[in-house]
């Protein structure tokens, strides 16, 4: 430890002598575009790096040997936390090659420090080698929260009218369907929130969708309004809805099987039934049953939320699900991925048309990469290893199953 920062205070203090002038860095302009870039390069004012243009490969010439204020700012930071191997600053960019013997750790220092700036550090590997990208922090907008709360109560409006109209035909049901329907969706939403607040990641409140037909709603979405600086930031921000939404689905949609009435035939009201749906109606009941002379419209309004979640936890795109696995695979595997789960999707729907829609879905929806972390480089912890396998347990409980 001692001997670590000793090392750091001496790279502080040769950046700090570099600066007043031994810094390798040279300022470079197009003989023929006039772009111009600073480099790190020791040679000379008037000397020529042909065809080096990275606009239009014409020769470069070094115009001067002096360092702009805020690169050095910029550099002296990234020097803090890696050793850098070269670099080239252009406008609201540097981008460095760079070594460290951790580098998650290194990155999360750096991480912190330059969010205070006003700069944002992006990792990736290529080629074998350490790249590291810095960018002004982008503005992040207001939101009114206003549109939020009104949304909410016209979903409120929209959950009840259905669930009395189109439902149940009692208020009292109604009630119970639009109340538990919005504490489960709320509390999946939550979720998400929490893991913002403790990774610092910048979201929305909730936008619920009103509709004033079927459900009453389609669900609610949080927007994340600033980059995802690490892969368990990834992995937690994507589990934590469904894992919440999950775990108050559970009770409620065991209290309205309870309190609901199988029959022994009629029609279903379930399209499909999740596993998990199937062993809660074994503890209720005893059995399956597919038709009931009175249904609790908690039992209905878990179902759904149980569906949902089967759905957001598909490992495509950006779909909660596909966060999560974009925290276990790279860039290229996490696309094709996408691409398969959505063409499998579509055939599956062959047979079981409701399918289909989820498959058109991700397979049209989600067609460019998911652009993952900040900290694209570094594995996964153990902790997040163990939360991304009690998410896919998850995702498998509410996989229907055939149950005729
Ligand atoms: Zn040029
Ligand atoms: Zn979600």
């Amino acid at each position: 430890m001692g001997r670590e920062t000793a090392k750091r205070s001496i790279e502080e203090i040769s950046w700090q002598d570099a600066k007043m002038n031994e810094l390798p860095v040279a300022k470079f302009e197009c003989v023929s575009c006039k772009y111009s870039d600073y480099r790190m390069s020791t040679r000379e004012v008037g000397e020529l790096a042909p065809g080096e243009c990275p606009r239009c490969h014409g020769d470069m010439k070094v115009v001067a040997r002096e360092v702009p204020q805020e690169l050095s700012g910029q550099l002296a930071l990234v020097a803090k936390h890696f050793d850098i191997k070269d670099f080239v600053a252009a406008k609201n960019r540097v981008e460095l090659a760079v070594a460290a013997p951790n580098a998650k750790r290194s990155f999360r220092s750096l991480l912190g420090a330059a969010k205070k700036k006003g700069y944002l550090p992006v990792m990736r590997e290529q080629e074998g080698e350490l790249k590291l990208l810095m960018v002004k922090s982008p503005r992040v907008k207001k939101e009114n929260v206003l549109i939020n709360l009104l949304l909410f109560l016209a979903t409120i409006g929209t959950t009840f009218f259905v669930g009395f109209y189109f439902l149940f035909g009692n208020t009292l049901y109604a009630a119970l369907f639009s109340g538990s329907l919005l504490l489960m969706l709320g509390s999946h939403e939550l979720g998400h929130k929490i893991a913002a607040w403790r990774n610092g990641v910048e979201a929305t409140l909730p936008y619920f969708i009103p509709f004033p037909y079927l459900l009453g709603t389609f669900g609610a979405i949080i927007k994340i309004k600033s980059p995802i600086p690490t892969k368990e930031a990834l992995v937690e921000m994507g589990a934590s809805g469904p894992l919440f939404g999950f775990l108050v689905a559970l009770p409620l949609t065991f209290v309205g099987l309870k309190l609901s009435n199988p029959a022994l035939e009629g029609t279903s009201p379930f399209i499909i039934m999740p596993v998990i749906f199937v062993v809660l109606q074994l503890l209720a009941f005893g059995h399956i049953s597919a038709a009931f002379t009175s249904l609790n419209p908690l039992a209905f309004a878990g179902w759904v939320v149980l569906v949902i979640t089967m759905f957001n936890l598909l490992p495509a795109g950006q779909l909660d699900g596909g966060h999560v696995t974009r925290g276990l695979l790279n860039r290229e595997n996490h696309y094709k991925l996408t691409r398969m789960l959505g063409l499998a999707l579509i055939l599956f729907g062959w047979f079981v048309p409701f399918l289909l829609i989820w498959g058109f879905f991700i397979f049209f929806i989600f067609r460019s990469y998911h652009t993952g972390a900040l900290d694209d480089v570094s594995t996964l912890s153990k902790r997040q290893k163990w939360l991304a396998a009690v998410t896919f347990v998850v995702f498998l409980l509410c996989i229907p199953i055939p149950t005729g």
